[in-house]
């Protein structure tokens, strides 16, 4: 299927009441790993980029990367998504390279570490929707701010400080059209998310429902929503790894989201782990080895099994062929109509 945009996948899931993984890349063997999981569980998906990721791997290989796993699996709905856009200029670099989907990530300022305020972010992310609607792309926006840092994106701390408020996220989403809206509930970025088992009072589940309730056509994306499993954790420290013990947000958590409005679910750290623990059982296990083939084989192999874990979870396995793919060009004229416009469609209080 030709890349498509996560405005059209996460319209789908919200028809199926189920959830889409957006997972992180910065090279091919995790472009690799997430295609293949899709493919052996009938999975639409949706595949990200962070600053980092388009520095670390330079934006051309990506987006070729990108274009080869359409090719390779036309039966896959693909969106290729910018994660945490930090300006107007990265999302228009984005767009203009062919992403389908990005992020502006208005809640912190361009440095990605000082909170905006409510007006900056407005503002901003207004002007990204406005020039990436008329070109059929669609757009993420963020309300309240995450805790922890990831590729030194993040305000650090807890995820705690700046939770989102119901009545500013429905501003905010009337005020911007955003298609889809992260909020803070307690999430933070990176593997060291909390330090003992989070239950129900520390994700504020209760704010993410009184947000939908209010927003309820409104795609809400929770990020941080790794799960930091321990068995991950442990392979990584069994094999000469300095893990210190931390708890991730469980699956369960996020399927209690997937049934009051969350449809995009961001993973990174789990996958990093599954990679990571991979290499380091080689190297200890075989430390006579150097083809890189050796070790990124069964790292691809480990990644695989942690996204087409959660493509179950979620729910989305299973939807690939339950539509076709909206061209760009219609998505313009959709959103160019009115009939692609997000109506927040505000109900009581
Ligand atoms: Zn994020």
């Amino acid at each position: 299927m030709p890349l498509v945009t996560t405005r059209q996948l996460l319209d789908e899931a919200a028809k199926g009441g189920y959830g889409v993984g957006a997972f992180n890349v910065n090279d091919m063997e995790q472009i690799q790993a997430i295609m293949e999981a899709a493919k052996e569980t009938n999975s639409p998906v949706i595949i990200q980029a962070s600053r980092g990721a388009r520095k670390f791997a330079q934006d051309n290989y990506l987006y070729h990367l990108m274009l080869a796993a359409a090719e390779l699996y036309p039966e896959i709905p693909l969106a290729m998504h910018l994660d945490h856009g930090n300006s107007f200029e990265t999302c228009e670099s984005a767009i203009k390279l062919g992403f389908t989907s990005v992020m502006m990530d208005g809640s912190l300022k361009p440095d990605g570490k000082t909170p905006a305020t409510f007006e900056e972010n407005v503002e901003i992310t207004k002007k990204v929707v406005d020039y990436a609607h008329e070109r059929g792309i669609s757009v993420e926006g963020e309300i309240g701010v995450l805790g922890g840092i990831e590729d030194g994106h993040g305000a650090g701390g807890s995820g705690l400080d700046h939770v989102t408020d119901p009545d500013q996220a429905v501003e905010f989403a009337e005020r911007t059209g955003v298609d889809s809206l992260a909020i803070a509930i307690g999430t933070s970025h990176g593997a060291y998310k909390f330090t003992k088992k989070p239950d129900g009072s520390v994700l504020k589940m209760d704010l993410l429902i009184a947000i939908h309730k209010r927003l309820p056509n409104t795609h809400l994306v929770m990020h941080g929503s790794s799960s930091v499993p321990k068995d991950l954790q442990d392979i990584i420290n069994q094999y000469g790894g300095k893990l210190k013990e931390t708890w991730g947000v469980p699956v369960e958590e996020i399927q209690i989201g997937i049934k009051n409005g969350v449809r995009k679910i961001n993973v990174d750290t789990d996958n990093r782990l599954a990679i990571t623990g991979a290499i380091r059982k080689v190297f200890a296990e075989t430390p006579e080895k150097f083809d890189p083939r050796d070790y990124l084989t069964p790292a691809r192999a480990a990644m695989q099994k942690v996204v087409a874990q959660r493509m179950t979870q979620f729910g989305q396995a299973g939807h690939a062929g339950d539509y076709k793919a909206i061209s760009i060009a219609d998505m313009a004229k959709g959103y160019a109509s009115g009939s692609l416009v997000t109506k927040p469609l505000v109900t009581a209080k």
